[in-house]
């Protein structure tokens, strides 16, 4: 089977790996911080926060923005289920703004008249996240725009753009957003096994993170409490927080992984110029880029509309996994899981998300993925498309 993503592993990663196992620190040691910064550096923010997982990075993101009970999070449908749920961690109510058809974003305008709406009812979200969907950037300068006229956070969700840019700026800079998380699962653009991070230009805001990482401890004099002179305190915890640390092991991977993210990333989009190229003239439909904007093509997404195609994304779908290609679906809009139909939301609610839902099948991309394999998969399309 051709998988739709694969993670590239060097001998030099595996070496950086293993010298975290033969030195003193498997965890808590340099490379974690080495590893922040690294990643703060290319995106060209102030600070990083690693953690175990992007879905840590959320949840804690959305703690530091003093999310909680009465506070309304709006994202887009068309997301993994972690961009929703950071707000219900926090007891927080979730809402949705549908995707742009074109772009499969979540649409600026759609969130403007939303948000005209919410004013009216006095019914605002604290924070709106963003998700850059297969690796292209929202078009974060409306959002920000309107984040500034009506006083909301923005927190990116860039687990699928890391390397990706918007008006020739790296996604991850925050400069249109508070803070930027990205993941570092396998299938993602660079890996550390499991790992996330949370970048900010705002000091506040990494301190909190950092500190809800760790349990809510603190070691720093100014923030503890006084107690006895007679009593040794060298931590003191002033709030609820988690250990959502990463290992040193998993750093060592994701900072030996960095510097080959701009040839992952080359990689990715001379793929996708070639499915360009080789679908052009079929009656499905490739992903269309935002001017301004060069996506890291976490995902290469094509649409079957039956009407046009004459055949249904499930046939498609079939007859890629029986060639031997194992195409994804990305994704089931949020609201439609049962967990948020029990919250209230039901099948038409968001219908751009659930139109894409019925038509959209992630291709394979991934670094190592050869020209011969990619014909293979064009050619299954062109025997399902075969009258
Ligand atoms: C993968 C992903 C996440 C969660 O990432 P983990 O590191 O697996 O927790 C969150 N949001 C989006 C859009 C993702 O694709």
């Amino acid at each position: 089977m051709i998988p739709y993503g694969r993670q590239e592993i060097s001998e030099a990663d595996i070496e950086a790996v293993c010298r975290v196992l033969r030195s003193d620190y498997l965890t808590q040691g340099p490379v974690v911080p080495a590893f922040e910064q690294a990643v703060a550096d290319y995106c060209g923010a102030k600070e990083a926060v690693a953690v175990n997982s992007a879905t840590s990075a959320l949840h804690i993101a959305c703690m530091a923005l003093d999310v909680g009970p009465g506070d309304w999070l709006w994202t887009s449908p068309n997301t993994f289920v972690a961009s929703a749920n950071c707000a219900r961690y926090c007891g927080a109510s979730v809402d949705f703004v549908d995707i742009n058809p074109k772009t499969y974003n979540l649409c600026p305008e759609k969130l403007e008249s939303k948000l005209k709406l919410a004013k009216a009812s006095k019914r605002l979200p604290k924070v709106v996240v963003p998700v850059h969907f297969a690796g292209q950037p929202c078009d974060m300068l409306r959002v920000h725009e309107l984040a500034q006229q009506y006083g909301f956070s923005v927190i990116e969700d860039a687990s699928h753009a890391i390397g990706s840019s918007y008006d020739g700026i790296p996604v991850g800079s925050c400069t249109h957003s508070d803070i930027t998380i990205f993941s570092f699962h396998p299938v993602k653009i660079i890996t550390s096994g499991e790992g996330g991070m949370a970048l900010s230009n705002n000091s506040q805001i990494i301190n909190r993170m950092k500190r809800l990482r760790s349990h809510g401890i603190t070691s720093d004099p100014s923030l503890m409490q006084s107690r006895p002179e007679s009593e040794i305190w060298n931590y003191q915890q002033i709030e609820l927080g988690l250990n959502y640390r990463l290992t040193d092991i998993s750093a060592a991977l994701g900072r030996s992984q960095l510097p080959r993210l701009d040839d992952f990333v080359a990689r990715r989009r001379v793929i996708a110029r070639r499915y360009d190229q080789l679908l052009h003239n079929l009656p499905i439909t490739t992903p269309w880029q935002l001017p301004g904007t060069a996506s890291s093509y976490h995902l290469y997404p094509v649409c079957v509309d039956e009407g046009t195609a004459g055949i249904s994304q499930r046939y498609l779908y079939a007859s890629l996994r029986r060639g031997g290609v194992a195409a994804n679906l990305h994704y089931i809009p949020v609201h439609r899981q049962p967990y948020y139909e029990q919250l209230g939301f039901r099948e038409g609610d968001f219908p751009e998300a659930e139109r894409f839902h019925r038509k959209a099948i992630s291709l394979p991309v991934f670094p190592a993925l050869g020209a011969e394999q990619q014909q293979v998969v064009v050619n299954c399309i062109k025997e399902a498309l075969v009258p």
